[in-house]
């Protein structure tokens, strides 16, 4: 296939913009270019996908928090070349509005509804619809093992029983505002209807704005009666083993912190495919799902454990949201991964599973938008510890950057003289409150 130039007008360097295949964002280690995809790929595609992310850029790539590959440090002449060489591949990309769906949707026993029929009609009926925000989202969950809740949507759409789905606007499943609850045939209507508004609102519009400019027979209304409560427990991690509907299981595997190197990542894809394991989806919390027999798969996670690949949800590592963070990225004023991975063995039981510690280089914090309980930012001033909150809210603590692990390590301390019977981690960082963790972080500091 042949390369097309880098469209300079379609080059989106803004704060927030959405890095797709063909309009690369500008990094701090060059052009990143992400793949998005609609389906599942074969080890061997991934494999590929390994190839030409060190043929044409930095030989790095993540897999994102809602599942998209990312190819790094492209430059303005490997871009277009990345460009035109994926789509050769005849991978399943996603093109325009994105409609997520869970990694197990349509296999998963648990889940109160399928839903695939649904996320699909509003995939076509959306087709017509253009001038929307670049980070659009949709997210339809039929709540079964592994869900969306904490991913951001516009427009949320989540099972209440078989037949009805609460659509909610903006925010996550916990902050978003509900709109109403709809049968399944009225519900890809009223998504493509609000879709409709925003387009006309224009492309800054987001699902979060509609509230506000509904006429007053729309406001959100929610009877609560007659709702089923299945499936409101807390989402699994998508790290370990799945057992799927015929037979069929799956195994979560991410690379430490959603980053990966293609030689590594293409070693993994080698071995899945000897192990007989045909066909992989990248996926939510940084990870790659991989389905095929029982056997093959336990054996895989063994294989990926062996290579530093993260394999279990009670890895401390899969409970930290890190940034590419310094080198990777010129905004960053730390070295993230090496924080992070220094807070996973110094601070395992903090990291209990109850928040993601958010370890973020700049106060953008690409890594985790909502806020964590806590976060440990780089700044030009050092690093900012903030409690219950985003990367740019007030800091309960300032520390030199050398002193970053230590000050984590005594809040660590703190956490476990403190922690009451029954109380996680993220209960009582929020129970200790700022002061006190500020004293733990700076002792001696008046
Ligand atoms: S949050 Fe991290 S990746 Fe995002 S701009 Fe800041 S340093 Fe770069």
């Amino acid at each position: 296939m042949t390369a097309l130039p880098l469209d300079h007008e379609a080059l989106d360097m803004r704060r927030g913009a959405c890095p797709a295949l063909s309009t690369p964002m500008m990094t701090g280690d060059g052009l990143l270019a992400r793949v998005a995809l609609t389906d599942t790929i074969t080890p061997a595609q991934l494999a590929e996908l390994c190839r030409l992310a060190r043929r044409h850029g930095s030989g790095m790539l993540d897999i994102s928090a809602r599942g998209n590959l990312q190819v790094r440090g492209l430059t303005e002449t490997s871009a277009p070349l990345l460009d035109a060489d994926v789509r050769a591949l005849n991978l399943p990309l996603r093109e325009g509005l994105a409609v997520e769906t869970p990694p197990l949707a349509g296999m998963d026993d648990a889940e109160i509804a399928d839903p695939c029929p649904l996320a699909e009609a509003i995939r076509q009926g959306a087709r017509g619809i253009g001038g929307l925000a670049p980070k659009m989202a949709v997210v339809v969950d039929g709540r079964g093992r592994l869900r969306l809740s904490d991913l951001l949507a516009d427009i949320r759409l989540t099972a209440v029983n078989s037949r009805e789905w609460k659509l909610l606007l903006g925010g996550t499943e916990a902050t978003g505002r509900v709109f109403n609850v709809l049968r399944e045939t009225q519900a890809a209507d009223a998504a493509l209807d609000l879709l409709g508004r925003l387009a006309s609102a224009g492309t800054r519009a987001r699902g979060r704005d509609l509230g506000d400019g509904l006429p007053a027979n729309e406001e959100p209304v929610f009877s609560g009666t007659g709702l089923v409560t299945a499936g409101t427990g807390a989402p699994a991690s998508p790290f370990g083993l799945f057992a799927l509907s015929d037979g069929l299981h799956a195994v979560g595997i991410g690379p430490a912190f959603g980053q990966a190197g293609a030689e590594n990542l293409a070693a993994l894809c080698t071995e899945a495919e000897r192990l007989g394991i045909r066909s992989l989806k990248p996926t939510l919390d940084h990870s790659l799902l991989f389905f095929g027999a029982r056997q093959a798969c336990r054996a895989l996670a063994v294989f990926a454990g062996r290579r530093g690949f993260v394999t279990s949800g009670t890895d401390p590592r899969s409970h930290i949201a890190a940034c590419p963070g310094s080198p990777a990225c010129s905004s960053a004023r730390v070295a993230t991964h090496d924080i992070a991975a220094d807070a996973a063995t110094q601070c395992a039981d903090l990291l209990d599973g109850s928040f993601k510690l958010h370890v973020t280089g700049c106060p953008k914090g690409c890594a985790h938008p909502e806020p964590s309980a806590l976060t440990l930012c780089g700044t030009s001033d050092g690093t900012s510890l903030i409690g219950q909150g985003k990367a740019a809210d007030r800091p309960f603590a300032s520390v030199a950057f050398a002193d970053t692990n230590a000050s984590l390590r005594r809040i660590a301390d703190l956490v476990r003289a403190e922690r009451r019977k029954g109380e996680n981690s993220a209960a009582c960082l929020a129970r200790l409150g700022p002061e006190r963790l500020a004293a733990a972080a700076t002792p001696g500091r008046p």
